[in-house]
């Protein structure tokens, strides 16, 4: 065999080494340490000159099942799993960044990444500028000497802004700079920025790699350069994925691109059906072809994903009376689940911006944000339509 397995192929069978027992699905192992032959075996695999496992801070075989598998969907040579989305972002930039550089970021980031950027990471003296994610021109006039790493999530949340991830790569290197994605919404089964340029993507696993809303985790996807370095930092700091939860999101890679496809199509479906509402201002989605980025999305991503936003013209009032209204559609801000959720983003996850921060991302009064789920779309349309009465 000396072709190249297909995705699906890699999804469901990377990784996976069977014990004696001759195990048909992954094992979980539950164990904190791990115990050598003799001591010879223990200093040789202490020094580094012989690999295994020595402490599950550092090395789990189910973890490490999970990054290899993750890493080979996203194309890339490693990748290093965490207790969670943030963890994953936190060991990026301590790894990576050093007191006195400088991150220029996209302004459409998850909320807590600004949290840490603006309230954490400054008392290191690290500072980051924000910029509007499609405008190249300002990520080239925000870039300064000190600038190591330029940070985007595309779509972004709510408003599925598409930011050129090709362009973003070259400007980051032509600057000696490393361009990280957030891959959260569209995961490697519609997206591959290492492909397009990238070098290292992060990923919230809780969203759709679990996909049914059970576990928390993350990851980190790059060259073994730069994942030696964030290897590094997990190892003695700590935030390491538990072996229990690299199980689940094992499990969830398996069905990840069946998933994210038919999220796709009913995230779809729901927004032409919303673009005709009377009651619709507007909807905001990268598959419609009144989206501004429409021919990027097509370019860049396989499909569209399974979050959009779209704006009522009754301001809050109607936007709270609408979320009232449903009945099947769980109320929470959470994403990337089989059930489709609802949320009001201007008091729930972007209530903390300033109102003129706020405005300046275009999130209004009257936005609905909806992770569209796996249940059928006439049940999903039912429930919104509810709420759509005048
Ligand atoms: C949820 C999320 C994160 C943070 O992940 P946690 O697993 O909650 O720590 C980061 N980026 C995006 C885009 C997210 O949606």
């Amino acid at each position: 065999m000396d072709h190249e397995p297909g995705f699906d192929t890699l999804a469901v069978r990377t990784g996976q080494q069977r014990t004696n027992e001759r195990e048909q699905g992954e094992p979980i192992f539950t164990t904190s340490s791990y115990v050598f032959r003799n001591a010879a075996e223990a200093a040789a695999v202490f020094s580094g000159e012989q690999p295994g496992n020595i402490y599950s801070r550092f090395t789990n075989p189910t973890v490490r099942t999970f990054e290899q598998r993750l890493a080979a969907l996203e194309g890339g040579e490693r990748c290093v799993a965490t207790a969670s989305g943030m963890a994953a972002i936190l060991s990026c930039c301590m790894a990576l960044l050093d007191a006195g550089e400088h991150i220029v970021s996209s302004r459409a980031i998850f909320g807590s990444i600004t949290v840490l950027f603006n309230d954490h990471l400054s008392r290191f003296g690290i500072e980051t500028s924000y910029v509007t994610p499609a405008d190249l021109d300002a990520w080239e006039q925000a870039i300064q000497p000190n600038t190591r790493l330029l940070f985007v999530e595309t779509p972004s949340n709510p408003m599925a802004e598409i930011a050129d991830i090709g362009a973003l790569a070259e400007l980051a290197h032509a600057h000696n700079c490393l361009l990280v994605v957030d891959n959260c919404f569209c995961t490697p089964a519609l997206q591959q920025p290492l492909a397009m340029g990238a070098d290292i993507v992060i990923h919230s696993a809780t969203k759709y790699i679990d996909g049914q809303g059970r576990a928390i985790g993350g990851a980190v996807i790059g060259r073994t350069e730069q994942m030696e370095k964030v290897f590094g930092f997990l190892r003695t700091a700590g935030p390491s994925m538990s072996p229990f939860n690299a199980w689940i999101f094992l499990k969830g890679l398996e069905t990840l691109r069946l998933r994210m496809e038919a999220h796709s199509a009913n995230a779809l479906n729901l927004a032409h059906w919303l673009e005709q509402q009377a009651q619709v201002k507007r909807v905001y989605y990268s598959g419609l072809t009144s989206h501004p980025q429409h021919e990027l999305a097509k370019r860049q991503q396989h499909a569209f994903g399974g979050v959009l936003a779209f704006e009522l013209k009754g301001g809050k009032e109607a936007a709270w009376h609408l979320i009232d209204s449903t009945k099947m559609i769980s109320i929470t801000a959470n994403l990337g689940d089989t059930k489709t959720t609802i949320t009001h983003p201007a008091t729930t996850t972007h209530g903390r911006l300033t109102p003129e921060a706020r405005a300046s991302a275009g999130i209004g009064d009257g936005l609905i944000r909806i992770s569209v789920g796996l249940e059928a779309i006439s049940d999903i349309k039912t429930d919104i339509e509810r709420g759509m009465r005048n």
